[in-house]
């Protein structure tokens, strides 16, 4: 029944001189994803992006944009030159289709040169429809809104618009730095950075033999869900252990979790810097734990100059987890494998750790040679959607 589907895009369209990047991004991220729906054919008008269906039913082709961002919303249309007998047919057609007891039409005329005003196209189609089948007008409530979109090309019929993703085009923003855990948070975190438009890579901080494989296979099972964002992301992991190791010979228990941030974060700045990253993004949440009061997020941002971006700072747990369910982390997160953090996690972490006390902590030992060597054996694993297979070097 459907030729197309229409693509809107919401807030890019504000963007001003930016506005043809955007959608020409938006567009290549599109034909990317349906690569994989060989008969489709995706179109780039620029007031709008159809996908050519050739055939294809435009059920098989949703799941493909759910997970696409800067797309506000789309519809299924129907396509038919500018012709109101032919019109009419169609949008009979589509009403019958559905089960409904009321209905309600809507046109818009984005070519004025069209010589029959919307008001009037909206009499012509309704008094048609109500002439061939059992149904009412509703104009506040109706079971169905049919629009008509009069361009240029010719007439799009529908009655339906589905949300998508909303936010910008994958690529659009920059890179940012992902600190990704085995937890319910990070994943979150970084879905709503990509959403925004920004690419990720990750880095993981484990602790052998403290921490298992099995809590590295989490991470990078929780990495391999986010391809469906972004189909290929560098996952750098970081040996942690001898550092943990020397903060829990050196330094007050208290202040352990304050200083394991602090190094974490000093070494997310270094390989931030080495990649061409722009920002770090943390899934910290205020309040959540002592680490994340934001006095600790003072100390523990003195480290470095990068943005932190902390997506979930101000959402409850209930909300993440939402979410988290949404781009299907939420089972992984909860396998009961402990990372390294709630390994040595102590029992009276400080809530209001001092800049001072913390650097006097650090003065005892000689973290930066630790950190190069931490930096030195990074192993990046590259995470890519279509293979099965990912490249570990
Ligand atoms: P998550 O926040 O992912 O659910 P969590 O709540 O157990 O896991 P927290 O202790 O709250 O983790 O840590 C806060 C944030 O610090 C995480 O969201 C993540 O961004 C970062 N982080 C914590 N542990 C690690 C780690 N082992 N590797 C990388 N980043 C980490
Ligand atoms: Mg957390």
């Amino acid at each position: 029944m459907y030729q197309y589907i229409m693509v809107r895009y919401g807030e890019i369209g504000t963007k001003g001189k930016n506005k043809k990047q955007f959608i020409n991004r938006l567009h290549k991220n599109i034909k990317d994803t349906l690569k994989a729906v060989k008969e489709v054919r995706v179109i780039n008008h620029y007031e709008r992006i159809y996908i050519e269906l050739n055939g294809v039913d435009h059920l098989i082709v949703y799941p493909y944009l759910e997970f696409i961002a800067g797309i506000a919303s789309y519809s299924p249309v129907m396509f038919v030159e500018k012709d109101l007998e032919i019109a009419k047919e169609k949008a009979l057609e589509l009403v019958k289709s559905i089960d409904a007891n009321t209905f309600k039409v809507d046109t818009r005329r984005a070519d004025k040169s069209f010589e029959v005003a919307s008001m009037e196209v909206n009499k012509i189609i309704a008094s048609h429809i109500l002439k061939n089948m059992e149904i009412k007008v509703d104009v506040h409530n109706p079971d169905v809104k049919l629009e008509l979109e009069i361009r240029d090309e010719g007439i799009y019929i529908f009655s339906e618009r589905i949300k998508g993703l909303g936010g910008f085009p994958l690529g659009m923003g920059g890179k940012a730095l992902l600190m990704l855990s085995g937890g319910i948070d990070s994943p979150v975190a970084g879905f709503e950075v990509m959403r925004r438009g920004v690419e990720i890579e990750a880095i993981h901080f484990a602790s052998p033999p403290y921490t298992s494989t099995l809590s590295d296979e989490k991470v990078y099972d929780i990495a391999k869900k986010l391809n469906i964002i972004q189909s290929n992301i560098k996952l750098h992991m970081v040996n942690f252990t001898k550092i943990q190791e020397t903060i829990y010979d050196n330094v007050d228990e208290s202040y352990a979790i304050t200083l394991m941030r602090r190094m974490m974060f000093r070494i997310a700045d270094k390989v931030a810097k080495k990649n061409n990253n722009l920002a770090i993004v943390s899934g910290e949440s205020i309040g959540q734990v002592a680490s994340q009061t934001l006095e600790s997020m003072v100390v523990i941002n003195e480290v470095t100059n990068y943005p932190i971006i902390r997506p979930l700072a101000t959402k409850d747990k209930q909300e993440v987890i939402t979410t988290a369910k949404k781009i299907d982390t939420y089972e992984i997160s909860i396998r009961p494998f402990e990372d390294c953090c709630t390994i040595f996690t102590p029992r009276n972490p400080v809530t209001k750790p001092s800049l001072k006390k913390a650097q006097e902590y650090e003065a005892k030992f000689e973290f930066e040679s630790l950190i190069d060597d931490a930096i030195e054996n990074i192993k990046v694993i590259k995470i890519n959607k279509d293979s099965d297979e990912d490249e570990i070097f």
